[in-house]
C-alpha cells in the first residue's frame, strides 16, 4: 500500500487516526492500493482480500467511509485541528498528549484482557457504536471520574450519583446501586455480586461464557448485555450533564426498545446481508420529490452506510439529485435540515466538513445534469415527509409504488408539510 492510499485510510472515521497494521508487500494478490477495495459503480467496499490482515475495529471504520463515486484524488488531512492542515505547533501537542495517554495506560496494563473477549464481542447482534463502546469500556476508556482524577481533570474520583464510591468502570456500569437495579429489574433479571466483579472485561466474558451455555436465546441475552451497557452509560451521561436522577424504569424501558428495534431491522436484513457489506453503522434515509404545486412525484427510502446525521443527509441529497436526473428534471430545489452537510454543499472547495467531502464532490459533478439546482436548508418539520420515508426504509419496507399509492399516514404528513410553494421540483 502506498504512503498516500495509507494516509486517506488512517483518517478514516472512527480510526482516530491510528496507522493500520502492514498489509505486507511481496503476496501479489494482496489489494496494494486503495482503489482496489473500492466497488465505486455500488458505492461499497470490498474488504475480502484484506480483511484476514486487519482487525474487525479497522474493518467496521473502513466500511463506515462513504465511498467516492468520481475521479478526485485523495488528500491528505489532518483531523485533529479545524483547518485540516498540519503544523509543527498542533503535531507536538498532540503527540505529547498521546505519549501521556500512552504511559497511563502502559501504567494500568499490567491486567491483561482475554482475547476471547474481544472475538464475542465483535460477533455481537448489535449496532456497531454498541459494540465499539463494549470494547472501549474493557479497556477503560470511558471518562469515568475516577479516570478523569488519575488524568488531573477531576478533583476526587467519587461516583456523583450515589456518593459511596469510586466512579471506576466497574462501579459505574454494575455497582452502583441504581445499575445493579436496573440489571436486576431490566429485562435481563441478574444480580450482580460484588465479589465476582474483579474487572469489567473479566466479569463480561464471564457471563458471555455462561450465556452462551443457553443455545436458544444465547444470541438474545448478549444484544440485551450490550445494550444495558451502553444505555447505563449513556444514562448515566444525560443525569450528569443535566443534574438530574436517573430514573431506573426509564433506562429499562430505553434497554428495551433499543433492543427490539435493533433485532426487529437486523432480522429482516439477515438473509440479504453479503460479507462485504455487514450491517454495520447502518442509517436510512429518505427522498421525496415534489412538483411546485407541492404534489408528490415520487419517493424512495433507502439504508445507506454511515452513521452520522451528516453523512447521511449528504447521502440522501445525492440519492435524491440521482433520482431527479432519472426523471429528467431540468429545474430542481433541494431542501434538506442539516446545516452543516447544507453549509459543506453550499461551500464545497473550502467549507466541506472534511467527512463528507467525497459526497459532496460527487454532488457538485451531479449539479451539471440540471439547467438550475438551488439549495435550501430548512427546519426539520418542514421535511417530515422524507423523514418519515426514512423510518419505513429502516423498517424494511419497499417503495415501488409510492407515486401511485400513497399510505394514509404519508398522506396526513404531506398535507401538512408546509407546501406547496413555487418551487419548480423539491426533493
Ligand atoms: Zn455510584
Amino acid at each position: 500500500m502506498k504512503e498516500e492510499d495509507k494516509a486517506a485510510i488512517v483518517n478514516a472515521l472512527g480510526l482516530n487516526g491510528r496507522v493500520l497494521g502492514d498489509l505486507g508487500k511481496t503476496d501479489e494478490d494482496i489489494p496494494q492500493l486503495v482503489h482496489e477495495i473500492m466497488v465505486k459503480d455500488e458505492g461499497i467496499w470490498n474488504l475480502e482480500g484484506i480483511e484476514q490482515w486487519i482487525s474487525e475495529e479497522e474493518q467496521e471504520a473502513i466500511l463506515s467511509i462513504p465511498v467516492h463515486e468520481g475521479e478526485e484524488q485523495d488528500k491528505r488531512i489532518w483531523a485533529i485541528d479545524k483547518s485540516r492542515v498540519y503544523s509543527v505547533k498542533f503535531g507536538y501537542a498532540s503527540l505529547k498528549v498521546a505519549m501521556q495517554n500512552n504511559m497511563c495506560s502502559r501504567a494500568s496494563s499490567s491486567h491483561q484482557i482475554d482475547k476471547r473477549l474481544w472475538k464475542v464481542i465483535w460477533s455481537i447482534k448489535a449496532a456497531s457504536k454498541v459494540k465499539v463502546f463494549l470494547w472501549r469500556m474493557c479497556r477503560h476508556a470511558l471518562a469515568t471520574n475516577e479516570e478523569l482524577w488519575k488524568r488531573k481533570c477531576k478533583d476526587e474520583p467519587i461516583c456523583v450519583l450515589c456518593g459511596e464510591d469510586v466512579e471506576s468502570v466497574e462501579h459505574l456500569i454494575l455497582l452502583c446501586p441504581w445499575t445493579r437495579q436496573v440489571w436486576w429489574q431490566g429485562c435481563f433479571g441478574l444480580k450482580i455480586c460484588k465479589e465476582r466483579v474483579r474487572t469489567i472485561d473479566q466479569w463480561l466474558l464471564e457471563v458471555f461464557m455462561e450465556v452462551s451455555k443457553l443455545s436458544k436465546e444465547a444470541e438474545s441475552l448478549k444484544t440485551t448485555i450490550a445494550y444495558t451497557c451502553w444505555v447505563i452509560w449513556n444514562s448515566r451521561c444525560r443525569a450528569v450533564m443535566e443534574h438530574k436522577e436517573v430514573s431506573g424504569d426509564k433506562v429499562i424501558q430505553w434497554i428495551q426498545s433499543a433492543v427490539s428495534e435493533f433485532l426487529s431491522v437486523w432480522n429482516q436484513n439477515s438473509h440479504q446481508v453479503s460479507k462485504a457489506l455487514k450491517p454495520t453503522s447502518k442509517a436510512s434515509i429518505g427522498i421525496i420529490i415534489r412538483d411546485h404545486f407541492g404534489k408528490l412525484i415520487e419517493g424512495d427510502g433507502k439504508k445507506v452506510i454511515g452513521d452520522s446525521v451528516l453523512i447521511s443527509e449528504a447521502l440522501a441529497v445525492k440519492e435524491g439529485m440521482k433520482l431527479a436526473n432519472i426523471l429528467h428534471m431540468e429545474q430542481v430545489e433541494v431542501e434538506m435540515d442539516c446545516e452543516c452537510s447544507f453549509r459543506s454543499i453550499m461551500n464545497p472547495t473550502v467549507g466541506a466538513d472534511w467527512k463528507i467531502r467525497p459526497i459532496v464532490a460527487d454532488i457538485v459533478s451531479l449539479k451539471n445534469c440540471f439547467n438550475v439546482v438551488e439549495f435550501k436548508c430548512v427546519k426539520r418539520d418542514a421535511n417530515m415527509a422524507a423523514d418519515w420515508v426514512a423510518i419505513q426504509s429502516r423498517l424494511g419496507m419497499g417503495f415501488a409504488e409510492l407515486s401511485r399509492y400513497q399510505p394514509s399516514s404519508l398522506v396526513r404528513i404531506l398535507e401538512k408539510d408546509g407546501l406547496p410553494t413555487p418551487h419548480s421540483s423539491v426533493l
